[in-house]
């Protein structure tokens, strides 16, 4: 049996040998640390625990120019990644906070069977998403924190957004398409929960099979060759 550092008992002094952990710093202290190295900001990636907590809704913690620097710094990193959507959690900030950008520069056939249509930059405070219609789609997924792989997601094709912008004005929308599952995908990780968690396990490729195999509109033929059912 090995050892597991993190079973200690509250109130008890940490066993020899296990330096009792600092406590976090509060949220703008993480922030400005954050602020103050690397850019593009580092992305935290499966395993991390901050991936799999329920982010803690955002209220003001920030001051408006910290969250405003904190957003530029998620986009710029998001481009660089590139990716279409970043969650806060994904560079180790607990708060409900999301930015998504899509140009959806893709081939015509795929944008039609994909519902990808170009997604303004925008942020996302504390939201939630309900299904707006009983339509899924199951299309082929990816996450800046589990880098390298893919994995067919059904999910539903038309939500209900809510939740606030930057700057505090209530979001009521609905959202269909890819952009919908950007929507979804972001809005999980504010609740840990990954991409994976509702996946189909027999779609998973990786990305140089995804280039080679399964760049068709649909998948289709993954769901025949590797053996996974697509909702009907
Ligand atoms: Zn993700």
């Amino acid at each position: 049996m090995t050892h597991d550092p993190s079973d200690t008992t509250p109130g008890l002094p940490a066993p020899p040998g296990l330096p009792t952990p600092p406590a976090p710093p509060d949220l703008p202290t993480l922030v400005d640390r954050l602020l103050h190295g690397p850019r593009p900001l580092p992305i935290v990636t499966a395993g991390d625990p901050v991936l799999r907590r329920t982010a803690i809704p955002y209220d003001g913690q920030l001051g408006d120019a910290r969250l405003a620097e904190l957003l530029a710094a998620m986009r710029e990193t998001m481009h660089a990644a590139p990716g279409v959507g970043l969650a806060a959690p994904q560079v180790g900030v607990p708060l409900r906070i999301a930015v998504l950008e899509d140009p959806a520069a893709v081939d015509a056939e795929v944008a039609e069977a994909r519902g990808r249509v170009p997604l303004p930059y925008r942020v996302l405070v504390n939201p939630s998403y309900e299904p707006a219609g009983p339509a899924r789609a199951a299309f082929y997924e990816g996450c800046l924190s589990v880098p390298g792989w893919q994995a067919v997601v059904a999910r539903y094709d038309r939500v209900r957004l809510r939740g606030q912008d930057e700057t505090g004005r209530e979001l009521d929308e609905e959202v269909a398409g890819w952009p919908a599952r950007i929507v979804q995908h972001e809005t999980d990780h504010l609740h840990g929960t990954l991409y994976l968690d509702h996946a189909e396990p027999r779609s998973l490729s990786s990305a140089q099979h995804l280039a080679d195999r399964w760049s068709q509109p649909t998948p289709a033929l993954a769901a025949e060759a590797l053996g996974f059912r697509l909702p009907t």
